[in-house]
């Protein structure tokens, strides 16, 4: 899908966390007009007010529902949900209810978004995972030991996880592997989220990856792109939170990457066909596959 030389197919942040009390329209605004056409809306979670029980995350999660009907209504892009309980929300309240109450709030919490999944209101559970920072060790084994069940329910809800997890290269990759297969959750419905650009088979171990395309990424997905055989896309992070402007990319960043990588891929000598073919699996074909 090009016009004179420019990409003018679906463009897709896989994932984006938007705030009504933030900059929430104009942000979504920005994106469209800067060609994106879709967004994976990702649960927000508020830290400094958690939710305490489970009514309280059916509140919050209906918040997130309420604001994708908001901007499919206001806007000519299609909005998926993905819902579900943060990890490092399960880590602070360890320190407020204790960890006993702390993992069972949290799976209550799973069930809930896995019943949003099932009625057809979001379309994957996350983000889900484990603490990206360092924990002691009796947290680090009870996140683990989470995550599993996490991904088993997921796996009997026949559901992709999008995953929030520390950065450890290939070892964060492998060790996840390992507990998808123990859940039996097959390896391409985990979704690392916020993954390093290094798609390469011998790095995912076969698990899908939304990039988080910062500077200097797209040289590194064309590098790549050839040793590439399982899923990927591409990620903001967007947080709509004016505290942490620099901490994530801002919501045109999806469709300037996009143009990007179409470009260095024809410099490279792929042919607008085949430049065509990888920009609809990456934006469409796959997100189909693991989103529903
Ligand atoms: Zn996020």
């Amino acid at each position: 899908m090009f016009k004179d030389g420019r990409w003018i197919g679906p463009i897709l942040d896989q994932h984006m966390h938007l705030d009504r009390n933030n900059r929430y329209l104009e942000a979504v605004n920005e994106f469209v007009i800067a060609g994106g056409t879709a967004i994976n809306l990702v649960h927000k979670p508020n830290f400094s007010k958690l939710p305490v029980s489970l009514s309280e995350y059916r509140s919050v999660y209906e918040e997130t529902l309420e604001m994708a009907r908001e901007v499919r209504d206001k806007f000519e892009i299609s909005v998926s949900v993905i819902l579900g309980p943060h990890p490092v929300a399960w880590e602070n309240q360890i320190h407020t209810l204790g960890l006993e109450e702390s993992t069972s709030l949290h799976i209550q919490a799973v069930k809930l978004a896995l019943e949003y999944i099932s009625l057809g209101d979001a379309v994957c559970l996350g983000e889900v995972g484990r603490p990206h920072y360092p924990v002691d060790e009796k947290t680090w084994a009870a996140s683990n030991e989470l995550l599993l069940e996490i991904m088993r329910l997921a796996n009997e809800a026949k559901t992709s996880v999008q995953l929030h997890v520390e950065d450890n290269g290939e070892k964060t990759y492998s060790d996840l592997a390992k507990i998808c297969d123990e859940s039996g959750l097959p390896r391409h419905f985990a979704i690392r989220h916020y993954a390093p650009a290094d798609i390469t088979q011998e790095f995912t171990h076969g698990l899908s990856a939304t990039v988080s395309v910062g500077k200097g990424s797209i040289s590194k997905i064309v590098e790549c792109i050839g040793k590439s055989n399982s899923f990927w896309g591409m990620e903001t992070d967007y947080l709509d939170d004016p505290r942490r402007p620099g901490a994530v990319l801002g919501p045109k960043t999806i469709p300037k990457r996009t143009h990007q990588l179409s470009k260095e891929l024809i410099d490279n000598g792929y042919s607008e066909a085949e430049v065509s073919e990888i920009l609809t699996n990456i934006h469409f074909t796959w997100p189909n596959e693991i989103y529903s």
